[in-house]
């Protein structure tokens, strides 16, 4: 029996990749262990966020770092901190940003769910651009001009979805923005691996940068990194800190808060319900150690070795199994392409039952359009592969 099974939930195995429904990455051991270390011990949370910080700076190549609850949560933080920089009284106002500058220039392309946490610390999104090529309208993506052309006095920074194929590319972005002293936001969530994009980002002149902690660094699914200037990471740190302190005996550690540029404290921030555990801290402290010393490296072979093992799982079905290789340092994934007029379900109704069933298995449905089943491997194990052909057979074999 699972612990979640004890707990009164169901199984499930998790082919869907790093998701956040599904509980986002399996942590390793020694991540596990650190967690369960910190959890018996007491520690000052700004210190400890200020030790984080310094990981962060060696890891990203970035001035200072904080963990945030995650990378929606750290763009909150981020356009938080854009908005308020080093002062107090702003701070205790957010989310009212009403007189200051709270807008962020956004391409239409750029646009996505994970945008709302950008507008809950007050912003304003100024959408520029066109989404010509999804509309089959036209061949051009946005381009810088039209950021250029969408700063007002109103205007408080630029926010920027990192993808492979983002368009503007971002040093031009950083270019028009640097132009007019207005930092960049960068959402790069799920932009790891490769490793380099740690530090990616941040060499390009990106101003403040969000990773997930949850997606392939595997540490807790309630962490991420915000890796960028000192400055706004200071502030950054006074929106989220528990700020129940005496401003005379307050000793903070002055790479993370420099105490002299302040005149005062504000009370609790506007980040203070993204609170981030020691044991969060330790653990995705340790997960970004493995993550970087490339330990993570030498499971891809195993990786490949389930999908094969499943695609064999389902020889004989309606199904056209396809092993796609690893792009880069990316994952390899299973293609499940149905044949589903003999199977007489749609792609749809096919994971549904598979999602419904004992275990439930989540695949990712990126693809279901097509007809396709997509499999990553990343939480799978020996064990968790038999289950998932078992699964496949039944569910499909039924017809
Ligand atoms: C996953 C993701 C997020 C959210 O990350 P969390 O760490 O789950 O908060 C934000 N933006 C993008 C593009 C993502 O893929």
């Amino acid at each position: 029996m699972t612990i979640y099974e004890s707990l009164g939930a169901r199984a499930i195995i998790n082919v869907s990749g790093s998701s956040t429904r599904v509980g986002g990455a399996l942590m390793p051991q020694k991540v596990v262990e650190a967690m369960s270390l910190a959890a018996l011990e007491s520690v000052s949370m700004t210190e400890l966020q200020a030790a984080a910080s310094r990981r962060i700076k060696q890891a990203t190549g970035a001035e200072a770092g904080y963990v945030t609850s995650g990378a929606a949560a750290g763009l909150t933080l981020g356009a938080a901190a854009i908005m308020a920089g080093l002062d107090p009284a702003k701070m205790e106002r957010l989310p009212d940003t009403t007189g200051m500058k709270n807008e962020f220039i956004i391409s239409r392309e750029h646009r996505n769910g994970y945008d709302h946490s950008i507008r809950l610390a007050g912003a304003r999104l100024i959408d520029v651009g066109m989404n010509e090529q999804v509309a089959g309208a036209g061949v051009r993506r946005t381009e810088a001009w039209e950021y250029e052309a969408a700063i007002t006095e109103r205007t408080a920074g630029i926010a920027y979805v990192a993808l492979p194929d983002s368009q503007p590319p971002l040093p031009r972005v950083i270019e028009v923005a640097h132009k007019y002293k207005l930092p960049v936001l960068v959402d790069a969530a799920a932009q790891l691996p490769p490793a380099v994009n740690l530090r990616r980002f941040i060499d390009m002149g990106a101003d403040l940068v969000a990773f997930s902690g949850g997606k392939a660094i595997r540490g807790p699914q309630s962490t991420g990194i915000l890796a960028g200037r000192k400055d706004l990471i200071a502030s950054v740190a006074l929106q989220h800190l528990d700020m129940d302190e005496h401003f005379d005996i307050w000793e903070p550690p002055a790479d993370l808060i420099p105490k002299d540029k302040l005149i005062g404290i504000p009370r609790h921030g506007i980040g203070r319900g993204f609170k981030v555990a020691k044991e969060g801290i330790a653990g995705i402290m340790t997960a970004l150690d493995l993550f970087t010393h490339g330990v993570y490296k030498v499971d891809m072979e195993t990786y490949r070795r389930y999908l094969e093992a499943i695609a064999d799982g389902v020889s004989g079905l309606p199904v056209e199994p396809r092993v796609m290789p690893a792009k880069g340092e990316g994952f390899p994934m299973l293609h499940l392409v149905l044949d589903t007029k003999k199977i007489g379900r749609t792609a749809f109704e096919v994971c549904r039952d598979l999602k419904r069933g004992a275990p439930g298995v989540f695949p990712n449905e990126g693809m279901l359009e097509k007809d396709t089943l997509v499999i990553h491997p990343m939480n799978l194990s020996d064990e968790r592969v038999e289950a998932v052909a078992r699964r496949l057979r039944e569910v499909m074999g039924k017809g």
